[in-house]
């Protein structure tokens, strides 16, 4: 039986198990038990995530009136019991245990379970009263020394007014080892502000979100989708966040809009706001307790090893970044983009890396991470550095060009092995060759970044983003772009990495089918990744 023939006849698939009521009819009825007060609470479903060889998280959030205020929850706590299973029927529960749902935190729980098996299947779910929570299926990570084939999806950019979710579930059914986000899981903004090319097929509630009772509306909202709670409900997450968990393109404390005598945020008024949204992040996210924020701040990169494998060092791009430079404008340059103070990991971060990359005994080094590495300056070398036409990206790692010089001059310099970068945020999929001169085509191709298309954001999309022609042509480190919405489907053992570029033609609709556009290996030892 393949995996997905497994999925199907286990139920988890069809989404048997995530129909409301479906699978606990049984426990539910007219003879409610004295003192129960909820109608359903696991209306946002529920989630796994961060797992170890020997442990994972579980999440889930009660709320029986998802969009209300506190979700429609009492001022008080609440036990919630979990238990976690070898099968799907529950009849080898391998541990169990109670939690408490907190007001204060929105009534989430995280529970990290402990003394599992490594690369394993394991299925949860909770229990309020006699309310039981819909099936979740988890898996464990690889144990240290081992090298199973891998597989991950990774995704990003979800705009939920900009089509249907459907990505999420054709991802889901390809039953992943774990799922990688890399942010924009949720947008801050108000209704039809934001609007993809052919329209908005539904609407965000409210305003531009702003309070912690805002964030976590926004986020009811997205999770009340059936489609991501599927993607949920398969597989363990891992998530980072880029700018719209709080606010567009904001920089470390810096907002957006950045003139206070226009009404815009202050320093201290932003520091306030994204206290609210990193807390509403971490209460909606399968991530520990030990990532809960402390006010504005909440460390959430991290590393996570899959054996001999792979290593994950998971990036946090926008908390200690410095401000963009030439007024974020893209494709300007200005000479800020070389400052040496700039910096877009901090330093601390960065120093991190460095050690996970020289340290790592694993096949791959990969960094899940959100904003485009590879140059996006299309002017040709002679072009000076103030030449104005001579920017990039600035909100990505072109704006940062010493920073991403520290990291591939590492890498060339460590002989670091087998380097791939994942990517997001800008909403089409992109293969590049990572070089450590992006001007000079016979500088040696360090690795390879893989960038993912969004999951909705921007709509239905067209086969190849209108500039990638006039990129390539100067640019022969890009070298496939699609702009059709979908994820990476990447297949890892200790010899090959594999990315199928996944793709679906609309989601205006719900109901697309998935479909490969391209599929590129990297074979250990040999950096450039080759189509297939
Ligand atoms: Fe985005
Ligand atoms: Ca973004």
């Amino acid at each position: 039986m393949d995996r997905r023939s497994f999925l199907i006849a286990s139920g988890v698939v069809t989404g048997a198990s995530l129909v409301p009521g479906a699978a606990r009819a049984s426990t539910r009825g007219t003879d409610r038990p004295r003192g129960a007060r909820f109608s359903d609470p696991f209306t946002l479903g529920i989630a796994s995530g961060d797992p170890l060889p020997d442990a994972v998280v579980i999440w889930t959030r009660l709320a029986p009136d998802p969009l209300a205020p506190a979700g429609g929850m009492p001022g008080r706590r609440v036990a919630v019991r979990w238990e976690v299973a070898k099968d799907e029927g529950f009849t080898k529960v391998v541990r169990r245990g109670a939690a408490i749902a907190r007001p204060e935190e929105a009534h989430s729980v995280h529970v990290d379970v402990h003394g599992l098996s490594p690369h394993r299947w394991y299925w949860y779910r909770f229990r309020v009263g006699r309310e039981l929570s819909p099936v979740g299926r988890t898996r464990t990570a690889p144990a240290v020394g081992t090298a199973p084939a891998v597989l991950a999806t990774v995704n990003s950019c979800s705009q939920y007014e900009h089509g249907y979710f459907t990505a999420y579930r054709r991802m889901a059914e390809e039953s992943p080892d774990v799922v990688f986000n890399l942010g924009d899981y949720i947008y801050e903004y108000e209704a039809n502000d934001y609007v993809a090319p052919d329209g908005n097929v539904r609407d965000h509630i409210g305003d531009e979100i702003n309070t912690l009772d805002e964030y976590r509306q926004r986020y009811a909202q997205y999770k009340g989708d059936p489609d991501l709670q599927f993607a949920h409900a398969v597989a363990p997450w891992i998530v980072t966040w880029d700018d719209h968990e709080v606010d567009n393109n904001y920089a470390d404390l810096i907002p957006e809009d950045r003139d206070p005598e226009e009404g815009n945020a202050t320093t201290a008024s932003f520091a306030a706001r994204r206290a609210a949204a990193y807390k509403a992040y971490w209460e909606h996210m399968p991530l520990r307790m030990s990532r809960q924020p402390s006010g504005p701040d909440m460390q959430l990169y991290r590393r996570f090893d899959f054996g001999a494998t792979a290593r994950f060092s998971v990036l946090d791009t926008r908390q200690y970044r410095t401000d963009q430079p030439c007024d974020d404008q893209f494709g300007v340059g200005c000479g800020e983009e070389f400052d040496p103070q700039a910096t877009i990991l901090g330093d601390e971060q960065a120093s991190w890396l460095e050690q996970n990359l020289s340290s790592s005994r694993s096949a791959w080094n990969v960094l899940p991470q959100q904003i485009f590495m590879a140059n996006l300056d299309a002017e040709p070398a002679e072009e000076t550095p103030q030449d104005p036409n001579d920017g990039g990206y600035n909100d990505a790692w072109d704006g940062y060009r010493v920073s991403r010089q520290r990291l591939l001059s590492y890498v060339a310099d460590r002989n670091i092995q087998n380097f791939v970068v994942l990517t997001g945020d800008i909403h089409s999929h992109w293969l590049a060759d990572l070089r450590l001169d992006f001007e000079d085509p016979d500088s040696p191709v360090l690795g390879t970044e893989f960038v993912t298309t969004s999951i909705t954001s921007n709509g239905d999309g067209s086969d190849q983003s209108s500039f990638f022609p006039f990129l390539a042509a100067n640019s022969p480190h890009l070298r496939y772009n699609s702009n059709r919405r979908g994820y990476l489907l990447c297949t890892m053992d200790k010899s090959v990495y594999r990315t199928d570029y996944r793709v679906l033609d609309y989601v205006s609709r719900p109901g697309a089918p998935v479909r490969t556009d391209a599929s590129f290996i990297v074979e250990s030892g040999r950096p450039r990744a080759e189509a297939v």
